[in-house]
Formats: C-alpha cells, structure tokens, sequence
C-alpha cells in the first residue's frame, strides 16, 4: 500500500495517461495484461484530508442537496469535453473509475463515501462533479446553464460561492479527442466490470453514449 497525502495538478494528468493505457489495453489485449498498464499507481490510498462541506461522511450528509439528476450532470461533463473548468485538467467519469476498480479490486481502492484510507486517489483527482456556478445556497438553479465541471478534489478547493469568471472561461478543448475514456466504457463492462455492478454500468454507458452520439 502507498499512501498519498495531497494531490496536485501533474498526478491528475499523470492518473488519466495511465488510466488511458489501462483501459486501451482491457480493450485491445485483455484484463491480466492491461494489470500492466496499471502498475504506476497500483495499490496507492488515499490519506490525506481535504477540508470542505464536500468532504465524505457525516459533513456530506449534512451539506445542501446534492444535485440528484444524473443525466443533466452527465450533459454538464459532455459540454466540458470531460474537462476540470478550475484546472483544466482531464476528468473520467465516477462510473467508469469504478468500472476500473471492478476489474482489479486489488489495485485500486473504491469507497462510495471517498473515506481516507479506503480508497484510492484517482476518485478524488479525477472523478467530476457537476458544480454550481451561482451556490444552490444562493438560490442557483440546477440547469446547464449554472452547472460547471470540477474535480472532485478541485471542488473541496472552492469556496462556496462564484467560480469565477476566469475559471469559467477555462479553454475547453472540444476537439483534442478526450472523452472521458468513455468510448473505452462498453470494452471495459465486457472484459468483467458488467458481471460485478450490471445494471449500474449498463445505465451509466448508455446515458454517456446517448449524449456522446
Ligand atoms: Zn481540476
């Protein structure tokens, strides 16, 4: 086990090229040689603390309502091209990182509350939220329109008010050909992530291939 206590920007990119090669070779050569793939940053736990609402467990429950409708959130990370407004940064979605925790529950921790020492960073330095532009709190209304995509780990870096307008403005790359891995997804459920969690994976690869269409 390899602990990690913070996260910057490079261990998100550094996350999301290992996690392509790994999720290019499920698809191309099979799950036990993309376990190669994987190594870089196999077994690493997440230890540190981050210190916001958004954190995990009891402060979670009693932070506002989280945004409950996941297709607009799905069409949020779409519109971004699948990238941290806050960072710039590539994102994959929550899904497909347990997808890839479904196929090698050894190597990379997942825990549905994000605790430390339960699961591995990826989630947090990779997996989007779909954030509101003017603060619920403020009376922002859940539409596309006041919704941004940040990493889960960017988010607990915000305030609970405006992001701000440079932030906003952040260059989405709509054509550089990031999708989230999300046309890796189907080949991921196929190689074994659909035998563990099938109705969970087979809702969220439609949802993203509907608005990916
Ligand atoms: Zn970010």
């Amino acid at each position: 086990m390899i602990e990690v206590l913070s996260l910057g920007g490079m261990e998100s990119e550094r996350y999301a090229d290992v996690l392509s090669n790994t999720a290019r070779a499920v698809a191309d050569e099979g799950v036990s040689e993309a376990s190669a793939a994987l190594q870089p940053i196999a077994g690493e736990i997440w230890m540190g603390r981050l210190t916001t609402a958004s954190r995990a467990g009891e402060e979670r429950a009693a932070a506002p309502p989280r945004l409950r409708n996941e297709t607009l959130r799905a069409q949020v990370f779409v519109r971004d091209g699948f990238r941290c407004t806050s960072c710039g940064g590539r994102a994959v979605p929550r899904s497909i990182l347990v997808a890839i925790h479904d196929l090698f529950p050894d190597l990379v921790a997942y825990d549905v509350h994000y605790t430390r020492g339960k699961i591995h960073p990826v989630f947090w330095a990779l997996a989007p939220e779909a954030d509101h532009v003017l603060a619920h709190s403020r009376g922002g209304a859940n539409v596309l329109d006041n919704l941004t995509t940040l990493h889960a780990v960017c988010n607990t870096r915000k305030s609970d008010s405006l992001v701000s307008d440079s932030l906003r403005a952040a260059p989405s790359s709509p054509n550089d050909g990031w999708d989230g891995l999300t046309s890796l997804y189907p080949a991921l459920i196929s190689a074994g992530a659909g035998e563990v969690r099938p109705g969970y994976h087979r809702t969220w690869s439609r949802r993203y291939e509907a608005l990916m269409s």
